[in-house]
C-alpha cells in the first residue's frame, strides 16, 4: 500500500485531517477526527494498562509540558539537541543534511536533452549515471554547508518577553520523569528496579517533517524510565543490560499482540558513532512503513546520565539508598520511548488490506478489536420499517453501555458493511424483518439478529437477549469460530449477504 491511499482513507473516514486545512493547512500538524481520537485513545489505554496497571513494578506520572529552563540545560538539550541543516541557495528550501539522500531527487538530465526526472532515493540517474549533488527538491540550487539547528521550540513564560523568562516546549516527556524521580520514590516507597511511565505531548521543530503523521512538530510520546541498580546482577549479567534486553523483548511482543505482523518489525542496534551522548546502548524497534524501514520506538540505556546531571544542576540529591549495601547509588535507567502517532500509523498500515469479494473490491482495516474505534455497528435492514429502526436503536443503546456502538441507516446493507470494514469495526449487528415480524402477514418476530464478523464475513443468528454475552466472549478473545459454533449460521436470502 502507499501512503496516499492511507492519507485519503484517513481523511474520508474521519481518522485524520490536515491541521488548519481551511487556511491552506500546515505541513507538519495533523488533527485526529472522530474515529482517529478513538483509535489513538485505545492505543494509549492498552499501552498504559499493559505497562502500568498490569505490572507490580511500574507507576504513572503526568508532568507539565512547560518546565524550568534549567531542565533543558542540565539534560543537554540546549547544547546537543540539534540536527544539521542545509539550505538550497536557489529555492530556499531547508533539509536535514544527514537525510538528503533519503528521498527521491529532482534531476535535469543532460543525456535526455535537459529534461526533468525524479530519481528514486539514493540511486543514480539511469540515463547519465550522475548522483545528486544539488537540491533534491528543485534540482537546480547549490546547498549550503550543514549548520546545527536546535529543534526545541522556544517560548516565553510570564507576561514579559525578556531573556530571563525564556523556556521551551518539552522535546521529550522523559525529563519530567527524571526531575520527579525523588518525589515518586519517596511518596510511593518504591524499591529498585521500578519504572515510571508517562504519556504526553512533545514538540520538536523538525527541519523536514513529513510522511503523514510519521514526523510532525507536535506529537505524543509514550515513555517509560525503568530504574535499576547498576551494582545488581540478574542471571549473571549487570542489571541494566539484563533489563534492557527484557524491555526490548517486551516491546516487540507488545506490537505483535495488537496485530502488527512480525515480518514488518525488526530491531536495529545503534552503531557506536550514532549513540546519543548519554547512551550506553540503544536499539530501535523499526517498522516497515510505506516509505521504508523507520523507527517506531527507541529503547535506550541512558545510564545514570540524567539523574547525575539534574543532581549537579539543581544541587539536590537524586539517589537511591541500597539497604543491603548500605550505600547511596545513582540508578541506571532503561528507556523504552514510543510514539503514539507513529504507533497509530503502523497499526493503520499493518491493518489495511484490499480483497476481492464476489468480484468487488473490499477494503478492510484489520485492527485489533481492542484498538478498533467502533466495536459494534447496529444496522437496520430496512429503514422504512419503524419497528426495525426502533429495535436497532434500542439494541445500540443497550450495547453502548459496554462498548462503542454506532447506528447507521444511511445506505443499503451491503454498503453499510463495507463502510464498517473500511474503518475496522470488528462486528456488525443487523436487525431485519425476521427479527420484528410482519403484522400484515401475521408473522411474529423471532427477536434474533444477525451478527457479522469483519474478518471472515461469517454471519450467525443470535437472540437479542444473548448479544451481551456473545460480545463479552468475542471481546475477551474467545475467537469468532468458537463463539459462532454455538449459533446457527444466517440463512442467505436474496443478495443481502455481504
Ligand atoms: P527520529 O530519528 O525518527 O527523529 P528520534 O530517534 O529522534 O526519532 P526519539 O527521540 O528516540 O526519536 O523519540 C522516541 C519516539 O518518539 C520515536 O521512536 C517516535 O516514535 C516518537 N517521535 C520522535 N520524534 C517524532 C516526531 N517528530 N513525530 C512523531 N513522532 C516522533
Amino acid at each position: 500500500m502507499n501512503m496516499e491511499t492511507l492519507v485519503s482513507l484517513a481523511k474520508r473516514r474521519g481518522f485524520i485531517f490536515q491541521s488548519s486545512e481551511i487556511y491552506g493547512g500546515t505541513g507538519s500538524c495533523w488533527d485526529y477526527g472522530p474515529l482517529g481520537v478513538e483509535l489513538k485513545n485505545n492505543i494509549k489505554r492498552v499501552w498504559w494498562r499493559d505497562n502500568v496497571h498490569l505490572r507490580p513494578d511500574m507507576v504513572g506520572l503526568d508532568a507539565s509540558i512547560l518546565m524550568h529552563a534549567m531542565v533543558w540545560k542540565a539534560s543537554g538539550h540546549v547544547d546537543h539537541f540539534t540536527d544539521p541543516m542545509a539550505d538550497c541557495r536557489a529555492c530556499k528550501r531547508r533539509f536535514r543534511a544527514d537525510q538528503l539522500d533519503a528521498g527521491p531527487w529532482v534531476h535535469y538530465c543532460a543525456a535526455k536533452a535537459g529534461n526533468k526526472f525524479e530519481v528514486p532515493a539514493g540511486e543514480p540517474c539511469k540515463h547519465c549515471g550522475s548522483r545528486r549533488t544539488l537540491c533534491p527538491a528543485c534540482g537546480k540550487g547549490e546547498l549550503t554547508e550543514p549548520r546545527q539547528f536546535n529543534l526545541m521550540f522556544k517560548t516565553f513564560m510570564g507576561p514579559v518577553e525578556e531573556d530571563a523568562a525564556i523556556t521551551y516546549l518539552r522535546p521529550e516527556t522523559a525529563q519530567g520523569i527524571f526531575v520527579n524521580f525523588d518525589n515518586v520514590l519517596q511518596s510511593m516507597r518504591l524499591k529498585l528496579p521500578f519504572g515510571i511511565a508517562q504519556i504526553g505531548k512533545s514538540f520538536r521543530n523538525e527541519i523536514t517533517p513529513g510522511n503523514f503523521i510519521f514526523r510532525t512538530r507536535e506529537f505524543e510520546q509514550m515513555e517509560i524510565e525503568y530504574f535499576v541498580n547498576p551494582k545488581d546482577t540478574v542471571n549473571g549479567r549487570p542489571a541494566d543490560e539484563y533489563w534492557h534486553e527484557r524491555w526490548i523483548e517486551d516491546r516487540l511482543a507488545w506490537y505483535q499482540r495488537y496485530g502488527i505482523h512480525p515480518e514488518n518489525l525488526r530491531l536495529r542496534e545503534h552503531g557506536k558513532d550514532e549513540l546519543s551522548h548519554y547512551s550506553k546502548r540503544t536499539a530501535d524497534v523499526e517498522y516497515r512503513f510505506p516509505m521504508g524501514w523507520s523507527e517506531l520506538e527507541g529503547i535506550a540505556n541512558r545510564t545514570d546520565y540524567d539523574l547525575t546531571q539534574h543532581a549537579r544542576f539543581s544541587g539536590k540529591s537524586l539517589t537511591y539508598f541500597d539497604e543491603e549495601r548500605k550505600e547511596h547509588v545513582v540508578p541506571y535507567v532503561i528507556e523504552p520511548s514510543a510514539g503514539a502517532d507513529r504507533s497509530l500509523l503502523a497499526f493503520l498500515v499493518d491493518g489495511y488490506a484490499e480483497e476481492e469479494v464476489r468480484g468487488e473490491k473490499r477494503v478492510v482495516l484489520r485492527l485489533h478489536p481492542e484498538l478498533a474505534p467502533i466495536k459494534i455497528a447496529v444496522l437496520p435492514l430496512l429503514k422504512k420499517r419503524d419497528e426495525i429502526v426502533a429495535t436497532a436503536q434500542a439494541v445500540r443503546a443497550d450495547l453502548a453501555r459496554r462498548w462503542v456502538a454506532v447506528y447507521d441507516d444511511t445506505a443499503a446493507i451491503g454498503r453499510l458493511y463495507r463502510r464498517q470494514d473500511e474503518v475496522g469495526t470488528p462486528y456488525c449487528v443487523t436487525v431485519d424483518v425476521q427479527t420484528v415480524g410482519d403484522p400484515e402477514k401475521r408473522e411474529a418476530g423471532d427477536q434474533q439478529v444477525t451478527v457479522r464478523d469483519r474478518d471472515s464475513m461469517g454471519q450467525i443468528r443470535v437472540p437479542i437477549g444473548e448479544l451481551t454475552s456473545v460480545f463479552e466472549r468475542l471481546f475477551s478473545g474467545e475467537g469468532w469460530t468458537a463463539v459462532a459454533a454455538r449459533y446457527p449460521p444466517r440463512r442467505v436470502r436474496g443478495n443481502v449477504r455481504a
